[in-house]
């Protein structure tokens, strides 16, 4: 088939070379001039990244065997895996793949509008707009998606996150990263401190409000010197985002395929590049097959709301429950991809996490 992606981000060249290498006639158009700029990203992966079978040579920064988490009073120290990539070398990384599986990439390429079946994009060496007709068109073009807006996807009004992060010098263990929970700290979400190595490390958080007074904050009485600042959006999962309109489907940030625990994108969204072949390949419907990933997406925004309603106290108290020996086991033998055996065995082991239930409703 003749397929044209929009937006060479991690998702939409991982879709690309998936579907290259199924034998269809991929375009990838991407607005920029060059891939992985500017990084907008912390770049850290569970374990379960390895599922994808990648030589992460040329790409991987550091590799975590802890995981530190802060309320304002307990300090709890998970086992656990965990990669920190680079997001420019990581991005094109699988623009490569793409490439070398027979995908085009169009750099400086901007879609714009849709036209009936039809898609119009300007850019290129001469600028001009051009008619593209894809027999697919799938929007992988990120949280603000122009596609998705073109397309009447975004009925609903979306909420999105700001992130803002700094890559600093300082004094780190290089072999864990850390966070930090609390309404003082950072009211919907955690603030980070993530070591490239034992002198450098990417210090950030997200708000739906007001990041910069939180990240500022945040960073007053720490001893790093900022070396770069980064910044941007991420979609909060909508539990009724519908994923395919016409011909065209959505995927990645552009669906909101982000947990909305961490607001961790790259996973989830590749996990759903895999689904989205699958059903292009073999002519199954998308809405149906994303029913497994869609279930593990709700149960992250549940939690995530119930976490929303915590005060610093049940935080501490959190951390309290969660430090014991056969709670912290369940969260070091489960990554938070899927979150339900995590939550299952978590409240099996210790039935007082149940008193938060109450923040559901
Ligand atoms: C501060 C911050 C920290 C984060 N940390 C993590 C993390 O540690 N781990 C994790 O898993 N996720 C993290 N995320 C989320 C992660 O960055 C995203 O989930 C991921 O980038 C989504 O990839 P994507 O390909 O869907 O979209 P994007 O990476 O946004 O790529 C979209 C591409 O489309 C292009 N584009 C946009 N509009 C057009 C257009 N009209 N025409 C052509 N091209 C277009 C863009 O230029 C871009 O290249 C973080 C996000 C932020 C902001």
């Amino acid at each position: 088939m003749k397929i044209a992606i929009i937006g060479a981000g991690p998702i939409g060249c991982y879709a690309g070379y998936l579907l290259a290498k199924s034998g269809h006639n991929v375009s990838i158009y991407e607005r920029k001039k060059e891939i992985g700029l500017p990084i907008q990203c912390t770049g850290l992966l569970t374990a379960d990244f390895d599922q994808f079978g990648f030589d992460k040579s040329s790409f991987l920064v550091n590799t975590f065997s802890e995981i530190e988490v802060n309320s304002s009073n307990k300090k709890l120290v998970f086992s656990g895996k965990e990669y920190l990539v680079c997001r420019k070398k990581f991005d094109n990384y699988l623009a490569n793949l793409a490439l070398k599986a027979g995908a085009k990439i169009f750099f400086g390429s901007s879609f714009l509008r849709r036209e009936k079946e039809d898609i119009v994009v300007a850019g290129g060496e001469t600028g001009q707009e051009k008619i593209i007709s894809p027999e697919i068109v799938i929007a992988a073009d990120g949280p603000l998606s122009n596609v998705a807006k073109s397309y009447g996807f975004y009925l609903d009004k979306r909420k999105n996150y700001y992130g803002i992060q700094a890559v600093v010098r300082g004094n780190f263990n290089p072999q864990r990263y850390r966070t930090y929970f609390g309404k003082e700290t950072c009211p919907d979400l955690f603030a980070w401190i993530v070591p490239e190595s034992k002198d450098i490390a990417r210090v950030g958080l997200a708000t739906t409000k007001n990041p910069r007074f939180y990240f500022d904050k945040f960073m007053l009485g720490k001893n790093f010197s900022v070396m770069e600042m980064q910044a941007g959006t991420i979609p909060l999962y909508h539990p009724k985002q519908k994923m395919v309109r016409d011909n065209c489907y959505l995927l990645g940030d552009a669906s909101g395929y982000v947990k909305a625990t961490t607001l961790g994108g790259i996973i989830p969204g590749m996990k759903q590049a895999q689904v989205l072949v699958d059903c292009i390949d073999n002519g199954k419907d998308y809405e149906v097959e994303l029913g497994t990933l869609r279930k593990r997406m709700n149960l992250h925004l549940r939690l995530r709301k119930v976490m929303n309603k915590f005060s610093d106290k049940d935080w501490d108290s959190v951390l309290k429950l969660l430090g014991q020996e056969k709670v912290r086991k369940v969260f070091e033998e489960h990554t938070r991809e899927n979150p339900l055996p995590l939550v299952m065995k978590t409240l099996f082991r210790e039935p007082r996490f149940l008193k938060f239930v109450k923040y559901l409703f």
